[in-house]
């Protein structure tokens, strides 16, 4: 039973219960992969190049190297005549140097040849016999990509704390890194919880609902890099959720789903407080408000909403960036409907981008379900704010 006075502190806001979970989580140590396995994980030191890319100055297309001053004339009426003396392809550059009146056939990334300082590319050229071309355009000194253009070896390019996205795997190896330093998994064990709560794929009675949670949030943790303890799924009583959490044991943090709001059969809250400790309970938020903090046995608890929605909302705007230290990442954007606001509450209105403007997805209840599938964004309104059409406003790329 909730004490007449609690000694823990309830409606927290978004920032307080983030930061209170992010206090109780362990600071993640620095582990070595090997690249193909970064992607997902955090850059856990600055990383510099090793080498300077572009490595020489080459040319950034087919044609001939030339230069510059002998094709200046050149027109579709008067073309340029210069006479081939070689080839310089992609890892085999050409030895000599360009003079006067001569020029160079020349492949995409291939090393530009001395004396030369500009590319014409094959469209514009045409045969002249088998060792002359005719340019029916100067050639250009914007087609030719100059040695560290890019980036210099030695210049730090990718910074501590950056997520492995694709591109930044790709970029780490063009540095010249196999193995690169990410920051330790957090090892989180996930439970389910609810009586009427089903596994997907056995049948369903009146009144159950399949348990979209376990598979939604483990795609969520799995996403932030975390390593998933997967406990599967503990009805509403207190012996069966007491065996289930000691079962988390090994686990840097213990993420529930349901049981945490106001029921009867909400047992999460009363457990802690008798077995283990409450932190904070409700957050001033809307999806989400009954989210709880707690611990057991020195594991730190965080006990989700049981509605798909709020659970959805709460893990991302509190737990995800909790779990890999990151900020939430918004966008400022032209509201094109209203959205409304909550006196003592942030509400994140699910919302749809189109043509750069931000629309009400409709049904804001947080049991509707495929509005996970259907709405891409969270609308964020500070708590007493509301938002007019024509406004800007803060969103959440979901
Ligand atoms: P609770 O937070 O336990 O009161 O649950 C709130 C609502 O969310 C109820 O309608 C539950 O049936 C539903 N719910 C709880 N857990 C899950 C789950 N794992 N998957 C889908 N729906 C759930
Ligand atoms: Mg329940």
């Amino acid at each position: 039973m909730l004490p007449n006075r609690p000694d823990f502190p309830m409606h927290v806001s978004v920032e307080q219960a983030r930061e209170m979970l992010a206090a109780l989580l362990p600071a993640p140590g620095t582990e070595i992969v090997p690249l193909g396995q970064a992607r997902g994980r955090t850059l856990a030191a600055d990383l510099a190049a090793r080498v300077s890319h572009p490595s020489a100055t080459e040319s950034a297309l087919d044609g001939i190297a030339a230069r510059a001053a002998d094709t200046l004339t050149a027109a579709a009426a008067a073309p340029v005549r210069l006479r081939v003396v070689g080839e310089s392809r992609a890892g085999v550059p050409f030895g000599g140097t360009v003079g006067p009146g001569e020029c160079v056939r020349i492949y995409t990334g291939a090393p530009l040849p001395r004396g030369a300082d500009a590319i014409c590319p094959v469209e514009q050229l045409s045969e002249d016999g088998p060792d002359h071309v005719l340019l029916a355009r100067p050639a250009s000194p914007g087609d030719v990509r100059h040695e560290g253009g890019d980036f210099r070896s030695g210049e730090v390019v990718l910074r501590a704390g950056q997520p492995f996205t694709p591109p930044r795997v790709a970029l780490a190896a063009a540095l010249g890194h196999a193995e690169v330093p990410v920051r330790g998994r957090l090892r989180v064990a996930l439970l389910s919880t609810g009586d009427e709560v089903v596994e997907p794929g056995l049948p369903l009675r009146p009144g159950q609902v399949y348990d979209s949670n376990r598979f939604g949030l483990q795609a969520m943790l799995e996403e932030c890099g975390c390593e998933v303890l997967a406990l599967g799924h503990a009805p509403d009583s207190p012996e069966a959720l007491t065996g289930a959490i000691a079962a988390a044991g090994g686990a840097d943090v213990l993420l529930t789903s349901g049981g945490v709001s106001m029921g009867k059969y909400d047992f999460m809250r009363d457990l802690l407080l008798e077995r283990g400790k409450v932190a904070f309970w409700k957050v001033r938020m809307r999806p989400g408000g009954p989210a709880l903090l707690g611990g057991w046995n020195g594991l730190p608890v965080f006990g989700l909403p049981g509605n798909p929605v709020s659970s959805l909302v709460v893990f991302q705007v509190i737990v995800r960036p909790a779990l890999t230290g990151q900020p939430v990442q918004t966008l400022r954007l032209r509201a094109a409907t209203p959205f409304r606001g909550l006196p003592d509450k942030m509400a994140f209105w699910r919302g749809i981008l189109r043509e750069g403007q931000v629309h009400d997805y409709g049904k804001q209840g947080s049991g509707v379900l495929r509005s996970l599938s259907e709405a891409n964004a969270l609308v964020v309104v500070p708590e007493g704010g509301a938002v007019r059409a024509g406004e800007d406003v803060d969103v959440v790329l979901l």
